[in-house]
């Protein structure tokens, strides 16, 4: 693996006061959770990209559900990774310090990062275990697995829907704010596992990068990133984030 890489991270990070983090489904793939994009024919005959619409849940909203059930099941299942939990150690370093900030800013849906113990988590695309009335606009959260009933009815009787943006759907207001300032004030961006593809989310590290951060992106495959990128480290994020991350650290912490 790239173990010099994997050191230059360490050291851009020991001596930055500031560090932002982008994570993608790709963190959570070693967690056993299918990510979007390549994962194709692991469910049904249909595209991810097409169940996550407005369009698809008003077409068809028990298919929709459907899939969401299924990735419900599949999270329910799934536990943290050494690179949810490496991003907890940054975090827990870095906000011990007044001087210092970390930013952990998600596209995922699963709730892994703060199963974890993240704290600062900004997330951009939702939570797949809240509910949500598109009609008198009640929110809750429902862990059930299976639901009960299926599809799930708000109290109104009207059917509800994931808490989750869907493609067409504009980003929750507070979180993009504190996402874009997060960026702008990163001396280090680390993109984890994203395909960066979906914008506006996909633009935050060169947000980042126009204003003077370091970005590295980790991730087995090229990316749009991978072109803007400091430096990249070709491997899977909770390899990346095993033993000689955690020997680098334990030196660094200890010095
Ligand atoms: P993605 O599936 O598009 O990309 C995953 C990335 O992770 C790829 O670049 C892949 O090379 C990388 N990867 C795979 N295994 C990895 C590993 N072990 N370690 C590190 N990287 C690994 O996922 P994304 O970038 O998170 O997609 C962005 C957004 O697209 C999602 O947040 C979601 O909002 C949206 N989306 C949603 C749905 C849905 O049904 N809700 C469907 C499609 C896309
Ligand atoms: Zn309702």
């Amino acid at each position: 693996m790239e173990e010099g890489k994997i050191r230059d991270l360490a050291t851009f990070i020991s001596s930055a006061k500031s560090i932002s983090v982008l994570t993608g489904a790709g963190i959570s793939q070693e967690s056993g959770i299918p990510t979007f994009r390549g994962a194709d024919g692991l469910w049904k005959q249909y595209r991810a990209e097409d169940l996550a619409t407005p369009e698809a849940f008003s077409r068809n909203p028990t298919l929709v559900w459907e899939w969401y059930a299924w990735r419900r099941a599949t999270i329910s299942r799934a536990q943290p990774n050494a690179a949810h939990y490496a991003l907890v150690d940054l975090e827990s370093r870095f906000n011990g310090s007044q001087a210092h900030s970390f930013t952990l800013l998600t596209q995922n849906v699963d709730g892994l990062h703060e199963r974890a113990g993240s704290r600062n988590v900004v997330r951009l695309h939702g939570d797949i275990w809240q509910l949500r009335c598109p009609s008198c606009g009640t929110e809750r959260q429902d862990y059930s697995v299976p639901l009960d009933p299926f599809p799930p009815r708000c109290s109104c009787s009207f059917l509800m829907r994931p808490g989750v943006v869907w493609f067409g759907e504009p980003l929750p207001q507070r979180e993009w704010e504190r996402a874009a300032v997060a960026a702008r004030k990163a001396e280090i961006f680390l993109v984890v596992g994203t395909s960066a593809l979906v914008h506006p989310a996909a633009s935050l590290p060169l947000l980042g990068k126009q204003n003077g951060a370091r970005v590295v992106e980790i991730n087995p495959d090229p990316t749009p990133i991978s072109r803007l990128a400091d430096l990249v480290i070709r491997g899977k994020a909770a390899e990346v984030f095993g033993a000689q991350w955690r020997e680098n650290q334990r030196t660094a912490n200890s010095n």
